[in-house]
């Protein structure tokens, strides 16, 4: 149970519920429910063979969707107590937010983004709605895990204009550019916080970048640069490690200050009011901020740009893009239950039912699993 609660944050009492109705558990609010049907999902399951920017026989050290959602939640909790937000409904947002994800991360994104452009193209975080909404096999009457408004809503971070107008009231925020709860304003900055972090971590502790590659953000540079001299007799994974933890610490902290500050001139008082606002509330400081797009930028050129990353993806979009084009032309190699969705499907909507049965079923995929797809189909 919460202790303390702001006005503006989210309560069961406030909450819109769920789009089936069920009777309250015992002593389980709605959103703890939320979090542990999640954990409790196959698509989370799944994530632990998930890419996030290394593929997982590169080594066991990096990072996978798993560790990232889980990292993704702590963060958000600690933001959430020290803001007095609903910390249940952040570890829910938080756990699942990238259940959407394809095989070999972006690259899987983008393959097959491309495959389905003659039918709406594919967003993976809209996938990881569709998950939770649909794809998810647990109740007898209805699809989906059958999660609250506010889980859903946090999830769905981004929408482009297109599917906003198509899906309901989910996708009211993105037509009328107003925002979501504070919380799921928390959950996406604490994915940034989280992702350029273990990014970070990962890719100086494989050797692919190096501290000097982070000149040009004299914050991350200034931290890394004195921890490696102070450091040089001993252990340089130390050092990358404990510049990595002051780092998410002062990120944090900024984040708290610069939303508790921003909250207060605000005078909200109740979560409408905090949706009904044109800008977020939750932000880091425009010093921090400039110096966290700096880093965004180093890592997308020196990192996810590197050879050995970019061969990766390579290899990542002949998997997923082969996969599509097979199975699109026998249906019949999928798993029987995905055949009999397909069919449904294709008697809706022909080609396109067929190509978001095969789209969802691939995105469900782990690596290594679209691994033995690909040798089986090709
Ligand atoms: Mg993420």
């Amino acid at each position: 149970m919460l202790e303390k609660i702001a006005s503006y944050a989210v309560t069961e009492a406030t909450s819109k519920g769920r789009v089936h109705p069920e009777t309250p558990h015992d002593y389980r609010n709605c959103f703890q429910r939320d979090r542990d049907r999640i954990i409790h999902s196959t698509a989370f399951r799944r994530l632990i063979y998930k890419t996030q920017v290394f593929v997982h026989h590169e080594g066991d050290s990096y990072r996978t969707r798993l560790t990232h959602s889980i990292e993704v939640a702590q963060i958000a909790r600690t933001l959430a107590r020290e803001l007095l937000l609903n910390e249940e409904l952040v570890e829910a947002i938080a756990l699942a937010h990238d259940l959407g994800h394809t095989p070999f991360g972006h690259a899987g994104q983008d393959a097959l983004d491309k495959c389905m452009s003659a039918f709406g193209g594919f967003e993976h975080n809209y996938q990881s709605l569709r998950v939770v909404d649909q794809l998810e096999q647990r109740y007898p009457d209805f699809p989906g895990l059958n999660l609250t408004h506010e889980t859903r809503e946090g999830i769905l971070k981004h929408c482009s204009k297109k599917r906003a107008a198509i899906i309901g009231d989910l996708g009211q925020r993105f037509t009328n550019n107003t925002q979501p709860t504070l919380e799921a304003q928390l959950v996406d900055l604490a994915d940034s916080i989280a992702y350029n972090n273990h990014d970070l971590d990962d890719g100086l502790r494989s050797g692919l970048i190096n501290v000097s590659d982070l000149e040009e953000s004299p914050f991350f540079y200034k931290i890394f640069s004195q921890a490696e001299q102070q450091s040089r007799q001993q252990n340089h994974m130390v050092a990358i490690y404990q510049s990595v933890r002051k780092i998410i610490d002062l990120m944090v902290t900024d984040l708290i200050d610069t939303s508790r500050n921003k909250i207060k001139a605000s005078k909200v008082e109740t979560v409408e009011e905090v949706k009904g606002l044109e800008q977020p509330l939750i932000a880091f400081s425009d010093t921090l901020f400039k110096d966290h797009k700096r880093l965004k930028a180093i890592l997308r050129a020196k990192l996810y740009s590197h050879s050995k990353v970019e061969t990766m993806y390579q290899q990542g979009v002949i998997y997923v893009s082969t996969i599509f084009n097979r199975l699109m032309e026998n249906p019949e190699e999928m798993p029987e239950r995905h055949q009999l969705i397909c069919k449904k499907q294709e008697e809706l909507t022909q080609k396109a039912g067929r190509a978001e049965t095969v789209a969802d079923y691939i995105a469900g995929m782990t690596d290594r699993y679209a691994i033995s797809e690909y040798s089986r189909l090709s």
